[in-house]
């Protein structure tokens, strides 16, 4: 089995990924979150949160809808762009218009199609209905609510918004599990900046290093990432700049989030302005945005933590902080009454602070496999000493050790283990 298949596979028996409609056979490009996996990419998206908005005092959120008023997309200029005689690249799915294929460093192509990677929807119900779109990119929401956040907030520029949900695209050749998907969702910040040369270009490398750094600080392995700069001519015709942070995943280097500077392309698109009342200047700020996509993410820490031993066991070393349980409590015996009351007070005090597994089936051994496979940073067993002692054994998944903390000291024990 390839790292692929084995990750795949690890998904479907531990609960992190299905696929969508899966006892009909599945849906090609569309995928189901399970209760693991549920937790781990909320942890991720949280993360970014705190991250990139909690964090920031000139950063605010919004939550837009999916489907906007088609006008958007014209503006936005997704319905003509999207609508060109498009091919794509076999080995690196990268799409290009037909008329732009020399400049590509493969060769082997798609058959040429006219077609448009935004999902339509019909909406109403008088006939004909009213075609809309499901969102192609999360991005143009942020873009049309800019007058409303400026006139009822504080924002001042230098100021962004940030948000977090889901897009549609009608992907060609949707694969590699869930890395091309045609619904995925993405955590976007839009930072908008007075429009000057020097400035901007400060702001863009700014965000370069605060983003890599974030996966970093999460333990993606350094090694795995890299900056990828856009060649001039593969850029966005609008994009100043625009570089990709790329992990090295089993299937080659892999775009995971778009650092891009947009001038003031959206914002003139929707004739939009800005209006500084301290100096009563009026104009369009220029945009750097940050652009990852949860779902690939989600995949790029389940592959950067997949250990495997000369045994085969499996140990899924995430950090804590994206860990979908922080901690699996156990009763040593299911069948002592005892044990399992004690055990049960541990984890009513635990899971007031931290996501908390329980778990009473079968051997303390094959528990310990059960919570490596999901990546369950510690172990707390709850056995006939502790009920003398008020002790109980804290075992580590990545150092194997044990160690014997009292009851009263865990919370604080594990406060540290976060800090
Ligand atoms: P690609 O070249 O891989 O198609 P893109 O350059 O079109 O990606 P952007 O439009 O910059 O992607 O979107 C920003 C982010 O959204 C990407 O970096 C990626 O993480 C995520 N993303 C885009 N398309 C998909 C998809 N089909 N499935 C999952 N995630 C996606």
């Amino acid at each position: 089995m390839d790292l692929m298949e084995k990750i795949t596979a690890l998904a479907k028996r531990r609960g992190f990924i299905f696929q969508s409609s899966e006892i009909y056979g599945g849906y090609q490009g569309f995928w189901d979150y399970g209760p693991v996996g549920v937790e781990l990419k909320k942890n991720i998206k949280n993360e970014w949160w705190k991250t990139m908005v909690y964090g920031r005092e000139d950063v605010v959120g919004v939550d837009a809808s999916i489907i906007m008023n088609p006008i958007v997309w014209e503006k936005s200029g997704h319905l003509k762009a999207f609508t060109d005689p498009l091919v794509e690249c076999k080995i690196c799915h990268k799409r290009f218009r037909e008329d732009q294929k020399d400049i590509h460093e493969h060769n082997n192509w798609t058959e040429s199609k006219t077609f448009n990677l935004m999902t339509e929807v019909l909406l109403g119900t008088i006939e004909p209905k009213e075609k809309s779109y499901l969102r192609g990119e999360i991005t143009q929401g942020v873009f049309v609510n800019f007058k409303n956040v400026v006139d009822s907030t504080r924002v001042k520029i230098p100021f962004g918004i940030a948000q977090i949900g889901k897009a549609f695209r009608n992907e060609v050749t949707p694969g590699n599990f869930t890395f091309r998907s045609k619904e995925f969702e993405q955590m976007e910040l839009e930072y908008f900046v007075k429009p000057n040369e020097k400035e901007s270009k400060k702001t863009f490398e700014d965000f370069k290093e605060i983003r890599i750094n974030w996966y970093k600080n999460l333990g993606m392995n350094p090694k795995k990432l890299h900056f990828k700069d856009h060649e001039p001519e593969k850029r966005a015709h609008y994009a100043k700049y625009a570089t990709d942070i790329e992990y090295e995943a089993p299937f080659g280097w892999s775009e995971m989030e778009g650092i891009h500077h947009r001038g003031d392309y959206d914002l003139s698109n929707h004739n939009l302005k800005y209006k500084d009342n301290l100096n009563n200047e009026e104009y369009t700020p220029w945009v750097i945005e940050t652009s990852g996509g949860v779902d690939r993410a989600t995949l790029f820490f389940l592959i950067d933590a997949f250990t495997e031993g000369v045994d085969g066991r499996v140990v899924l070393k995430l950090n804590p902080k994206i860990a979908p349980y922080k901690v699996a409590v156990f009763p040593l015996l299911a069948n002592k009454p005892e044990l399992v009351e004690r055990a049960r007070s541990v984890y009513s005090l635990l899971s007031t602070v931290y996501s908390c597994a329980w778990d009473d089936r079968g051997n303390i051994g094959k528990r310990y496999f059960a919570q490596d496979e999901i990546g369950t940073p510690w172990c707390v067993t709850v056995d006939f000493d502790s009920l003398k002692d008020d002790s109980v054994t804290v075992r580590d998944r990545d150092t194997g050790k044990q160690e014997r903390i009292t009851v009263v000291k865990l919370q604080s024990y594990f406060e540290d283990k976060f800090q």
